[in-house]
């Protein structure tokens, strides 16, 4: 079964609003099986809608429309269903009843616009809304199945999942449950996860029983193996042992799973804690590694120390190594690894220096970044060179300083 979305809004074109609702709909209704086949955003204006939505109707076997349900005249989703399937809209009385006792009790006036929140297609149903006052329409036309629910993301999610989404999966028939496992990976690209994975690929390209896609977001890539079928949770198991045999030590978990979540239960394992120095990363890391529940249990504690001679009087970073070298530099990563080690008793010592941006730093390139673990065995240094905004330079640096403590 197809299912097509519609957003119906000029706010969205325009970017006034985000079109969240596309997403939050792809993702639920992906979540219980369905697939979304097509996404369309279209203007308040009736011919244009009348022009969308008869498309969606002729390729999918089913469309969910939002927006454009309210009391105002740019609302006229009612009209463009009616248009599409060609019925008059007749007016619901029980729903005009209702519409008059919600407004009396909240002591508004009911206008004829308002009124028009009661109008149906002929031949299709109202669906009550308990979170607002626009109702939503249920109609067939021809053998799809159209749904108009209000635009407001939270009227829209509690009418989807009560009404919307049950209709739905009776007609899907067929169970429609398809089996996903996502294995997460951090400090590789997409492009060389892909090229790791290339012979599972290869393999499922010829019985085609599961989908591989790849997620790529800063520093991580999620791979998602789906049954491209009914079903078909063995195939996807065999295909995720495939993947985690090709991509070894770089799959840190799966869905569910945080980074810092994984390397706080290693730390648990080893009972050993870690300390955090950071300079570009202004906390991140010590906030990513606190927001999972008992992380207390091993995180000693964190500083940032982003002012060069902090990294001197705070955490023992020779005077002489930061006067020569400036702040961002191998060494100084490993001292201040190190050195926050020692002066909170971690068994290991974190630390991250580097170039943010906008501006270069002490002759360094925007991106230049240092991260440091300091343990038992030793201090390594990881130099890398990132790309792109300061938010996402910072971020990146984050996921490896991160990945570097799982290894
Ligand atoms: P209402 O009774 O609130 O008028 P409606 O069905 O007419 O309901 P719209 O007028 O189209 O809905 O949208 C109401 C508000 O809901 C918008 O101003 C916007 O904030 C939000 N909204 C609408 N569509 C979306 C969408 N696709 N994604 C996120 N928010 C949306
Ligand atoms: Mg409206």
């Amino acid at each position: 079964m197809k299912i097509e979305l519609v957003a119906v809004g000029d706010e969205l074109l325009v970017g006034d609003v985000e079109n969240t609702n596309a997403g939050t709909l792809g993702r639920r209704l992906t979540a219980a099986g369905l697939r979304v086949s097509g996404v369309s955003t279209v203007g308040d204006g009736l011919d244009a809608m009348i022009d969308v939505l008869a498309q969606a109707v002729r390729r999918a076997d089913a469309v969910i429309v939002s927006g454009g349900l309210g009391p105002t005249s740019d609302d006229r989703t009612r009209e463009a269903i009616a248009a599409v399937a060609g019925v008059p809209l007749h007016r619901d009385p029980a729903i005009e009843d209702w519409l008059r006792r919600r407004y009396r009790g909240m002591n508004r006036t009911l206008t004829a616009l308002g009124l028009q929140q009661a109008d149906v297609p002929e031949g299709g149903r109202s669906l009550p809304n308990a979170n607002g006052s626009a109702p939503g329409i249920a109609v067939e036309i021809g053998d799809v199945a159209v749904y108009a629910i209000p635009g407001p993301p939270h009227e829209m999610i509690a009418m989807t999942e009560e009404q919307v989404l049950p209709d739905l999966l009776r007609r899907a028939g067929e169970p429609p449950i398809r089996a996903q496992r996502q294995l997460l990976t951090a400090s590789i690209g997409e492009g060389v996860i892909a090229a790791m994975l290339e012979p599972l690929e290869r393999e499922l390209a010829r019985d085609g029983a599961v989908e591989v896609a790849y997620l790529a977001t800063a520093g991580q890539t999620r791979v998602k193996l789906t049954s491209a079928g009914p079903g078909g949770a063995a195939e996807v198991d065999a295909a995720a042992a495939r993947a985690r045999e090709l991509l070894g030590g770089c799959v840190y978990g799966e869905a569910g799973d945080t980074l810092a979540g994984v390397v706080l239960d290693l730390l648990r394992g080893r009972d050993a804690t870690v300390a955090v120095a950071e300079s570009l990363t202004g906390g991140l890391v010590a906030a990513e590694l606190t927001s999972v529940p008992g992380a207390s249990a091993s995180v000693r504690g964190s500083v940032t120390a982003y002012a060069t001679d902090l990294k001197g009087s705070v955490l023992g970073v020779d005077a002489d190594l930061l006067a020569a070298q400036g702040a961002v530099h191998p060494d100084v990563a490993a001292r201040m690894a190190e050195g926050v080690r020692d002066l909170m008793s971690g068994t290991y010592g974190v630390a991250t220096t580097g170039v943010a941006g906008p501006d270069p730093q002490d002759g360094k390139p925007v991106g230049t970044v240092y991260i440091a673990v300091a343990g038992p065995e030793g201090t390594i240094v990881l130099s890398l060179l990132f790309s792109g905004s300061r938010g996402r330079i910072r971020e990146m640096t984050t996921v490896r300083a991160l990945d570097l403590l799982r290894c």
